[in-house]
């Protein structure tokens, strides 16, 4: 309740508007964008709203692996202190021995692991330590949006490079050469790709570590899907194929392991380091000032790491998470104007809406009059720092049911709208 002589205090003295900063003016987060805010008053109001808009796994029935929570429970009644700022030793070991699985990993120190609060803060604490004013980094169009805004907030300028469609949205290499400068610091990579689902071929990233090595870039790999593959789509990462170049992968809890909610992610750093001195003691000196990730969700890394990969039955043929991406591919391309290129991975679908057929200038609007109509809330290709209001994302993970009835009512919708 309001104190009324403060709020008397408060009437009679003039308080200075407070703006948000001027660095947030190229920060764009639509996939938690107006819409959200609209679906928010629906749900108020009492309606039901289908939200698609997040890859989200635990408000879709996927419960948190049981050996993940059980772990996390033991430790919280000893985890209430800081803990190094890098991460528990025990865990950043379980990391090193998940990449010494893969073959050609090149070797991860535990001393390069950073554990963070997700790989959002990973990726906020690499771009703060990295970027001044004026440095651009090349980042891919579509993208997961956070890369560009913390390019962004950073100082630094995203330069986007084209992610071609009609090429499985492998990144278009002309493009990326196309586009270097001398202010050209670094290069995202995000395989398997959100929002496009594409896994790049062993050529494309080949490709890209050339381009990288050619021009001394570093190579910022986010690999937060490498286990949520289909069909035949193998994984490769970055730092097998460019172990000669300073590459950080990223990866985490959230998606493989299903426990977003926990933020718990890390990034190990491979390659030379010897030329990048400055830059790592950044990584360490802003990894010391967050002091240190959530210490409970650093013991759900090592139960998730060390235990049963229980992705891999979702994943499988029979498994929920392919029927529904085999769901929603089918069910999008039937729609008349719209397309969808197959997703390898990840747990997204991007279908693009013919111009000729579906004349959308406002793909933001267009997702706004979705929900209202149909109480299906997308997110809209712009938010993804795709140029044109042509392409949508749809999250995949509901029941295949609850997606098919979902994407018939975009159709009928579709059907009918104009702008
Ligand atoms: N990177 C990609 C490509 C993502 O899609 C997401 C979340 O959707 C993240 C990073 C953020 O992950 P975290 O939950 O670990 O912060």
């Amino acid at each position: 309740m309001t104190n009324p002589d403060l709020s008397v205090a408060l009437g009679s003295r003039r308080l200075r508007t407070l703006d948000q900063s001027s660095k947030l003016k190229n920060v764009l987060y639509e996939i938690r964008g107006a819409a959200l805010d609209e679906a928010a008053r629906l749900e108020a109001a009492g309606h039901t709203v289908l939200k698609l808009n997040t890859g989200n796994p635990a408000i879709f029935g996927f419960e948190a692996p049981y050996q993940i929570v059980r772990d996390m429970i033991a430790a919280v009644p000893t985890a209430h202190g800081y803990s190094e700022s890098r991460g528990i030793l025990a865990a950043r070991r379980a990391i090193v021995s998940r990449y010494e699985e893969i073959p050609g990993f090149p070797h991860v120190d535990p001393e390069n692991v950073f554990l963070g609060n997700g790989v959002s803060e990973l990726i906020t604490m690499t771009m703060q330590a990295l970027l001044d004013e004026g440095d651009e980094v090349l980042i891919p169009a579509p993208d997961y949006p956070l890369w560009t805004a913390m390019t962004s907030l950073s100082g630094g300028t995203p330069v986007h490079y084209v992610c071609d469609e009609n090429n499985g949205w492998n990144p278009d290499l002309e493009d990326i050469r196309s586009r270097i400068t001398d202010r050209t610091k670094a290069i995202v990579i995000i395989n398997p790709n959100n929002p496009t689902g594409a896994v790049y071929s062993r050529e494309t990233l080949e490709g890209i570590a050339d381009i990288a090595r050619e021009h001394s870039l570093l190579v910022l790999s986010d690999e937060i899907y490498d286990r949520i593959l289909f069909d035949d789509a193998v994984h490769i990462p970055m730092a097998t194929i460019a172990p000669d170049l300073l590459c950080l992968t990223f990866n985490g809890l959230s998606k493989t392991y299903r426990v977003a909610g926990y933020r718990s992610g890390w990034m190990v750093i491979t390659g030379p380091q010897k030329h990048a001195q400055g830059f790592l003691h950044g990584i360490n000196l802003l990894a010391s000032t967050r002091l240190c990730p959530n210490v409970p969700a650093q013991h759900a890394v090592l139960a998730a790491l060390t235990g049963v990969q229980t992705i891999d039955q979702l994943v499988a043929p029979s498994g929920r998470l392919h029927e529904q991406r085999d769901i929603t591919w089918e069910k999008l391309n039937e729609i008349p104007g719209v397309s969808c290129v197959k997703p390898q991975g990840a747990l997204y679908a991007f279908p693009r809406l013919d111009p000729e057929v579906h004349e959308i200038r406002d793909d933001a609007k267009l997702v706004y009059d979705l929900l209202v109509a149909e109480r299906i809330l997308l997110v809209q290709g712009t938010g993804f720092n795709w140029d044109a209001p042509d392409h949508l994302r749809i999250v995949t993970l509901p029941e295949a049911r609850v997606l098919g009835e979902a994407i018939e009512r975009l159709g009928n919708f579709l059907s009918s709208y104009k702008q």
